[in-house]
């Protein structure tokens, strides 16, 4: 298991106001676009445009309909991408210490070298998209 740094020189974060939040997955298409025609490895797709499309995403939209006690039913959009964690637990679960929290920063970032693709990280994580995620269109 990998251990975090006993303190970082900032506490950089990413904070996301749910109040003005649209869920229109902007940041879920720049993600995936950063992530896959830059430094990162492809995040596949599978049947994109078929009856059954499969695709990886590190970022994800979940929207939920509430409804109030008075008034008509409400959209919540949450964007669940990655928080850098203070108590990172896709850290401290992970065997080789691929997945770590930069000490400059704060940042949680993923050593690919080391890493194993166990997958540890994406079950720790509360946020588990923001880690790793294969779902269904
Ligand atoms: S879905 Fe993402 S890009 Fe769109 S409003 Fe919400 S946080 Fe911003
Ligand atoms: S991947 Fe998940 S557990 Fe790790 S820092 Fe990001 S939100 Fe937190
Ligand atoms: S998938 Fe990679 S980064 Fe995640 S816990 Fe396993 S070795 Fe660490």
């Amino acid at each position: 298991m990998t251990s975090l740094p006993t303190h970082t020189e900032k506490s950089l974060g990413l904070v996301i106001d749910l109040d003005t939040c649209v869920g229109c997955h902007a940041c879920v298409t720049a993600c995936k676009g950063w992530n896959t025609e830059n430094y990162g490895a492809p995040l596949a797709d599978t049947d994109a445009y078929g009856a059954n499309p499969v695709g990886s995403f590190l970022n994800r939209v979940h929207s939920f309909e509430v409804q109030p006690d008075s008034g008509p039913a409400q959209l919540i959009h949450f964007p669940k991408s990655c928080l850098h964690c203070a108590d990172a637990p896709c850290v401290t679960v992970c065997p080789t210490g691929a997945s770590y929290k930069r000490v400059e920063d704060g940042i949680v970032l993923v050593n690919e070298t080391d890493c194993i693709g166990c997958g540890l990280c994406a079950w720790a994580c509360p946020m588990v998209p923001a880690r790793w995620t294969r779902r269904k269109a």
